[in-house]
């Protein structure tokens, strides 16, 4: 083999070849190779500068490089940063009382820290086999994980039937639709888990009645009204949580994305002594449950969430996209879904993946979640200038997602 280069060492094309050989490829080829972030704005290695509207998949909460959480981590991970769940942390508990606060979880209410999304639905899966049943019910599109237990609640039969077979008992509903449920939910149901708007499915939103009459279902039966808001919470939709506009109370809540601005950290919350009592000692764990470095990032989350007023800012922020994307009046663009900033812009039209690739060619990263829909899940401290830049930018790219699209269509013999 050649040891001459046609491109230069570290460029985008040869990292993304290396990829290639040293990664499975679950993932397909990565777009980009990004070397740093700041605010809602990152750089690629060749020092081309994107702006960022899919913020880590709903992850960096602050956005990149956001001084109060470099300053949490940086003094957390200089005192300690893992110490195992034979011990605690002052930042653990903290954080955990924090999350209670904002979830308005009533007393004898608890939280188990994971590693991600998925492990806190895991978590959420135990604890309803806990009722002694082990019937559950998920919507139709939704997506709770990876993991086998996640997998099986998780809707799309692509993710699942390489791995089958999975947990057993798991039927799916239409989303949004409250005699489906009614039907589903019997007395071996141990619990129902629905997202208050799924953001995988495209920003879809149930609706506050549908969540309603969930809890009232649940409840009639016994079983465990299951929320995840993995991508949800932490101020996703300009509330704390996606249920709280419902004005339910769930059993239980997942959390992850969002609550570490970056840093890996999941958690499961059960609401009142009742549900938190279900998991007792030596029945759920994990080695690096909520250790310090996590938890210092979480707390540096939420109280830069407050000290800043994001819930506020992400509600106008998300208002005022609908606004100017509606005042487009583009005749290729149906509309917006979604609820704070967690958003699709629906196309009329299959272009969604070709307008990516042009918001990416011109510095916007967007992701393209449904062959129609393009999901804007920035930072929670996007600024109306920036989301103004790509909503001036999108009719150009409209255009040239569609000109592509015939064309490919000219070529094909
Ligand atoms: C992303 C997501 C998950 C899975 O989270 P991971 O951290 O990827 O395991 C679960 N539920 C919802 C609603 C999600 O959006």
């Amino acid at each position: 083999m050649s040891a001459t280069h046609d491109v230069p060492p570290n460029s985008q094309d040869e990292l993304l070849d290396r990829y290639s050989h040293s990664l499975i490829p679950v993932f397909g080829r990565p777009q980009l190779v990004l070397e740093r972030g700041d605010g809602a704005w990152v750089w690629d290695t060749d020092g081309k500068r994107y702006l960022d509207l899919v913020g880590g998949i709903a992850v960096n909460a602050l956005g990149h490089n956001h001084p109060a959480l470099v300053a949490a981590v940086s003094k957390q991970v200089a005192e300690m940063a893992h110490i195992s769940n034979f011990y605690t942390s002052r930042v653990q508990v903290e954080l955990a009382e924090q999350v209670l606060r904002i979830a308005g979880a009533p007393e004898g209410s608890g939280v188990f820290f994971a590693n991600s999304g998925a492990e806190a639905v895991e978590g959420a899966i135990k604890l309803s086999r806990r009722t002694g049943r082990t019937g559950l019910v998920a919507a139709e599109g939704a997506f709770h994980g990876r993991t086998t237990g996640a997998l099986a609640l998780t809707h799309k039969a692509a993710y699942r039937e390489p791995f089958a077979p999975l947990i057993p008992d798991v039927t799916h509903v239409p989303y949004n639709d409250i005699e489906a449920l009614r039907a589903a939910v019997t007395t071996e149901t141990a619990a129902v888990v629905l997202e208050p708007v799924q953001g995988e499915a495209g920003a879809v939103v149930a609706d506050p009645a549908y969540l309603r009459a969930a809890r009232e279902v649940t409840t009639a039966v016994g079983a465990l009204l299951v929320i995840d808001e993995v991508q949800t919470g932490i101020g996703r939709t300009g509330d704390w949580f996606g249920f709280q506009e419902s004005g339910i109370v769930p059993d239980a809540i997942t959390l992850a994305k969002g609550l570490g601005g970056g840093l890996p950290i999941g958690a499961l919350v059960t609401f009142g002594p009742g549900v938190t009592g279900l998991l007792t000692a030596g029945q759920h764990g994990s080695t690096f449950s909520g250790n310090p470095l996590v938890a210092a990032a979480g707390l540096s989350v939420l109280s830069t969430i407050e000290a800043e007023g994001l819930l506020d800012h992400v509600q106008a922020m998300g208002e005022h996209l609908v606004a100017a994307v509606a005042a487009l009046d583009h005749p290729d663009v149906a509309g917006v879904r979604g609820r704070g900033l967690l958003r699709a812009i629906v196309l009329r039209s299959d272009l969604s993946a070709g307008v990516a690739a042009a918001a990416r060619d011109a510095g916007f990263l967007v992701n393209a979640v449904a062959p129609d829909a393009i999901r804007l899940v920035p930072p929670l401290v996007v600024t109306r200038d920036e989301l103004d830049l790509f909503v001036a930018a999108l009719p150009a790219l409209i255009a040239t997602a569609t000109t592509s699209a015939t064309a490919a269509k000219e070529h094909t013999p």
